[in-house]
């Protein structure tokens, strides 16, 4: 059976507290969440029926400041998922040292199947559910995996309606006209560009002899594609859940992505002729030179990892690759840009947000991509320099740096009371 997301995360938690000679006491701490919320969200449907939802809001750390991270709505959410993918937070919020601890929220459905005013309703019920542990100074959300910047303006405003107010450093990721930042949404794909371009340039790669694969074509999969073409790259293959689509002599990107989101509505990518048709599994085991999963976890498990040709991996996704599979990887010399550093653009540009929320005075957005570039290079650079220093991978690089930083923090704040 393939290992849980969750586990992967404790393992790896577990094996850097050794290679750093961690106190077991703050290793202890590490394992598990500082709050965990489960809600019950009743909604109104447009048919008069109530449904009820099950959400979740989980606060992983505030050692390092308020708790930051997205609300995720997906089917298949559950405690454990937004468990591993708080942790993670933490750690991606340490290693990019923005101040901040690390939560993350899901509700459990299928927004494909919700109307837009089922989603309004049932996004503000779920707000004002976890409003109390939920706060400017205590924890902000995001989107994620199916959520975007119009449901952060929802949530802002069931804050606001409460508080009597505007309270525009509630929620990062809203949109423009409501104080969010420019740069915001395309942010975690500019930092998987970054990240690509950089690890290319360490391993003495040309962008221009470049071949990858995206899996997933949403925020993050859309944004890398187009950015990477820009940089000279050749974007083979792409795919979303309905399957993929694949070309030897590359995809025209900005095509692809009038054809998804050039209407109402966005559009499958099996629905669109001109590509050789290909599923999920096949762009996995693509030979290519990068790979770069954005979509979800536990894509590459001990199950297709032998089958696995790329030579680098940039993870788009949260924890698309499980600790058993990583040590194989690891093994055959793959490079892979881990998660907490690859798509760590997203909470950048999410602390410029929270920024410019607070002294409501707004970046343009060379101010914000000069200062993510910035803070991404120097967080690679730091990895780097552990996992040369130390003989590790950079996903051992990236965990061993962001677990010190917040053992640090631990330390100097001591143990309440
Ligand atoms: N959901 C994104 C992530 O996994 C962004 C979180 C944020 O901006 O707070 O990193």
């Amino acid at each position: 059976m393939t290992q849980s997301f969750y586990e992967s995360v404790l393992q790896r938690i577990d094996a850097t507290a050794e290679r750093v000679k961690l106190n077991q006491g703050v290793h202890n701490i590490l394992r598990q969440p500082e709050r965990e919320l489960t809600v019950a969200i009743p909604v109104v449907m447009d048919d008069g029926d109530i449904k009820v939802f099950t959400g979740y809001r989980v606060q992983h750390s505030s050692v390092r400041g308020p708790c930051k991270g997205g609300i995720r709505y997906h089917p298949d959410t559950n405690l454990d998922e937004v468990r591993a993918l708080a942790t993670l937070m933490t750690l991606k919020c340490a290693v990019a040292n923005v101040p901040y601890g690390g939560a993350k929220g899901g509700v459990r459905c299928d927004p494909s199947k919700l109307s837009k005013t089922e989603l309004q309703r049932l996004t503000k019920r779920y707000t004002a559910m976890i409003l109390p542990i939920i706060g400017p100074r205590h924890d902000i959300p995001a989107p994620d995996v199916n959520t975007n910047a119009e449901t952060m303006g929802w949530v802002m405003d069931a804050v606001s309606m409460y508080e009597g107010q505007t309270v525009l450093d509630i929620v990062t990721g809203k949109p423009i006209d409501l104080g969010g930042s420019v740069g915001r949404r395309e942010a975690t794909g500019r930092g998987v560009m970054l990240n690509t371009m950089e690890i290319l340039k360490r391993l003495k790669k040309n962008p221009k002899d470049t071949k990858i694969a995206i899996q997933g074509f949403g925020n993050v999969g859309s944004v890398a594609a187009e950015l990477l073409e820009k940089q000279g790259c050749r974007i083979v293959a792409v795919s979303d859940v309905s399957g993929g689509l694949y070309s030897p002599d590359g995809i025209d990107v900005k095509k692809l992505i009038d054809f998804v989101y050039g209407s109402q509505k966005r559009r499958l990518l099996q629905n669109y002729d001109g590509y050789e048709k290909i599923n999920n599994e096949e762009l996995l085991e693509l030979d290519v030179d990068v790979l770069i999963p954005a979509a979800l976890e536990n894509q590459i498990t001990s199950d297709n990892v032998d089958k696995i040709k790329a030579e680098i991996i940039v993870e788009g996704a949260n924890g698309p690759v499980t600790k058993n599979a990583d040590d194989v990887l690891a093994e055959k010399g793959i490079t892979i840009v881990p998660d907490i550093l690859a798509n760590s653009g997203g909470v950048i540009v999410s602390y410029f947000e929270w920024v410019q929320s607070i002294q409501s005075f707004f970046w343009d957005i060379d101010e914000v991509n000069k200062n993510l570039k910035k803070i991404l290079i120097k967080s690679f650079n730091e990895v780097w320099e552990i996992k040369e220093k130390e003989k590790v991978t950079m996903r051992d690089a990236a965990f061993m740096l962001s677990i010190r930083k917040i053992a640090k923090a631990i330390e100097l704040r001591g143990i309440f009371p």
